[in-house]
This record gives structure tokens, sequence and C-alpha cells, in this order.
């Protein structure tokens, strides 16, 4: 199975991926992730990254979709993945069709997390990253047991760089003008699945099980 998890910062994309990762083994691929990792190693992709991440917009598409060209010629792939980030542009939505043309692969559906900016902007201001094994957390909406420390491996809890007033307003706005319209992109194609977002982890979770059966 091969999906696209489409949602605004904060819907909860990469918390519901690893459990897609889990339970249908799938492979996750986040391309903030990517990007994060990039930056971490000081690669020449993380020095182009960085710069946009920072400042809360895009990282520019031909960037974005050769990387993603990349992953998904990786062997891994061929037995389904969960793309978790990408597409955000139309251009990024057009790319990957073709991509997917190109490896014979098909697109399965496109989830589509509907949260609003109230409950964004609280999910984002207390997420919490893990250090070692990039698990997410809340610190009241899924809190660890241990303050700043990773329930999975003990890893050291951290907050992410643009997590923060302003940089949460810039890329909800860049959500609005260069994400939100693959919403239609997709109803037209007839791949659309609407999820109610603002229920708790499990229950998401749950409806998203139920739209793919
Ligand atoms: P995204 O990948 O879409 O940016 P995350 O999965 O990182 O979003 O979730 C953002 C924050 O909201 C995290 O701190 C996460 O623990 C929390 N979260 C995710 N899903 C829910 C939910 N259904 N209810 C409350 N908090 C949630
Ligand atoms: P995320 O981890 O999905 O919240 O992404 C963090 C940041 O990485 C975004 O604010 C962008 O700067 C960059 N990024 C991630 N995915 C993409 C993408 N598909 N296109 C452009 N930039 C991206």
């Amino acid at each position: 199975m091969n999906l696209v998890l489409l949602g605004p910062p904060g819907a909860g994309k990469g918390t519901q991926a690893s459990r897609l990762e889990e339970s249908y083994e799938l492979i996750h691929i986040s391309t903030g992730d990517i990007f994060r990792k990039a930056i971490k190693e000081e690669t020449p992709l993380g020095k182009e990254a960085k710069g946009y991440m920072d400042e809360g917009r895009l990282v520019p598409d031909e960037v974005t979709i050769g990387m993603v060209r990349e992953r998904l010629a990786q062997e891994d792939c061929q037995n389904g993945f969960v793309l978790d980030g990408f597409p955000r542009t139309v251009k990024q939505a057009d790319a990957l069709m073709e991509i997917l043309e190109d490896l014979d692969f098909k697109l399965d559906g496109v989830i589509n997390i509907d949260v609003s900016d109230k409950e964004l902007i609280e999910r984002l201001s207390g997420r919490r990253i893990c250090k070692s094994c990039g698990a997410t957390f809340h610190v009241k909406f899924n809190a660890s047991q241990e303050e700043g420390v990773c329930d999975e491996c003990g890893g050291d809890l951290y907050q992410r760089d643009d997590d923060t007033p302003e940089t949460i307003k810039e890329r909800l706005s860049v959500y609005s003008k260069q994400t939100e319209p693959l919403i239609d992109y997709y109803k037209q194609r007839n791949l659309l699945k609407t999820i109610d977002g603002e229920q708790g982890l499990d229950e998401v979770f749950n409806e998203i099980k139920s739209a793919l059966e």
C-alpha cells in the first residue's frame, strides 16, 4: 500500500505515519526528517535547506522533488510506503505522479488530517522530539513518563527550532497558500479521505484504518 498523509503542520502526520509504519509494515518517508538529518550531518542538502526551514518557508521544489525521487527508487519502498510532509505544492504533487509512473507504483490513497489552527498552535508549541530515535511526544497530550526523557529509548527530548510562535505562524500561512490546494487536487482524482484530526491519537488512528479498509 502506498499512501500520502496530508495536513497542516502539527496535524499529527508524523505520529500517525509511525503507527502506519508499524501496523502495515510501510516505509515512513518524512521529508522534514530527511532535511533535519541532513542539517545535523552538515551535508550540502542540509546547508541548502536550513535557511528555509528556520524561516518556516518551503525548501525549493527542485531540491525536494529530487530528494524524494531518489528515496522512492530505493529497494525498501517496493513493499509500500507512507509519505509524510510531501507533496506540499501542486508542482510536487504533479512530480509525484510522474515519479510513481516511472517506478511503476500506484498511489492507493491520500489521508487528509483536518485540525483547526487553534489546536495546531497548541500542538506545535508543546511538541517534543527524541534526539536519538525521533519519537514524538507532547508535553500535555502525549507526555513522556519522565519529563524530557524518551519512553522508547531513554534519549533526551528537545523542542524543534521551528516550533516557535513566530515560525509556527509563518508555517501555517505557507500551508494555507501552498499546500491546502492539494485537498482539491486529490479530491478531483478520487484519492482523498478526510479524517477528523481533533480526536485522541488512538481515535484518529482507528479512523485512518477504517478509511483504508
Ligand atoms: P505533524 O507531523 O503533522 O507536524 P506531529 O505528528 O509531529 O504532527 O504532531 C504534532 C504534535 O501534536 C506532537 O507533539 C504530537 O505528540 C501531538 N499530537 C499528534 N496527534 C495528536 C492528537 N490526535 N491529539 C493531541 N495531540 C496530538
Ligand atoms: P515538517 O517536519 O514536515 O514539519 O517539515 C519541516 C520543514 O521542512 C518545513 O517547514 C519545510 O521548510 C521543510 N520541508 C519539509 N517537507 C517539505 C516539502 N515537501 N517541500 C518543501 N519543504 C519541505
